[in-house]
């Protein structure tokens, strides 16, 4: 299935709750679902009861939706999962978490994972010294991430230096003076706060 390129907010709507695509304007007054809840589409607000099968299907696309990919990758990562040991569904949420691009906005460089993957894509982020421009690049535990040098000086970096350190979660650090951070730790489940019921997502790719 081709990638959703509408709008980010319609994606809250249809979910029913906030999935913090759009940065800073999701914590304002301005955020689209407090002004539009009901689901998008004539018939959004008077939708029925939902089956079993709409409420897994839901929550695999909300979380497909909060980490920006489309099926095919998303669907990489449940069968990445199957063969990890522990439990699949907490094994997709922390390989989803250790994405490149989710850990530069977890560290505050990005404020939101669709700019922390432009900030990838676009080679401005280093892992361990070297260039990487794949945002599903999976980190390490003790891995460095930095701001390319040669990227430093440009405006938005130049700002993101002046800006207190954002409240992360414990397992990376970043330092704002010297855009450089650290993996301190491989993320565990109980790192990821957003609400997700990751059992309903390996119900649905087990039928
Ligand atoms: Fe979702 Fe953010 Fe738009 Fe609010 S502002 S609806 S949280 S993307």
């Amino acid at each position: 299935m081709a990638k959703y390129t509408g709008p980010a907010c319609r994606l809250c709507r249809r979910e029913g709750e906030k999935l913090f695509l759009k940065g800073e304007r999701c914590n304002s007054d301005k955020c689209s679902l407090n002004k539009r809840p009901a689901p998008p589409g004539i018939h959004g607000a008077t939708r029925k009861k939902a089956s079993d099968y709409s409420v897994q299907l839901r929550e695999k696309q909300k979380t497909k939706r909060i980490y920006g990919l489309c099926e095919k990758q998303f669907r990489g990562y449940f069968d990445k999962a199957e063969n990890m040991r522990g439990i699949i569904g907490e094994n997709i949420l922390i390989l989803l978490e250790r994405r490149l691009d989710n850990v530069v906005f977890r560290m505050g460089i990005a404020s939101s994972r669709s700019q922390a993957r432009q900030l990838v894509s676009h080679a401005a982020i280093t892992v361990n010294g070297k260039v990487v421009n794949i945002p599903s690049y999976l980190v390490n535990k003790g891995d460095v991430i930095a701001v390319r040098e040669a990227k430093a000086d440009n405006a938005f970096f130049k700002a993101l230096k002046e800006e207190k350190k954002t409240i992360m979660p414990k397992w990376v650090d970043f330092d704002n003076a010297k855009l450089t951070g650290t993996v301190v730790e491989l993320p565990t489940r109980e790192d990821i706060t957003q609400p997700i019921e990751e059992h309903l997502i390996v119900e649905l790719y087990s039928k």
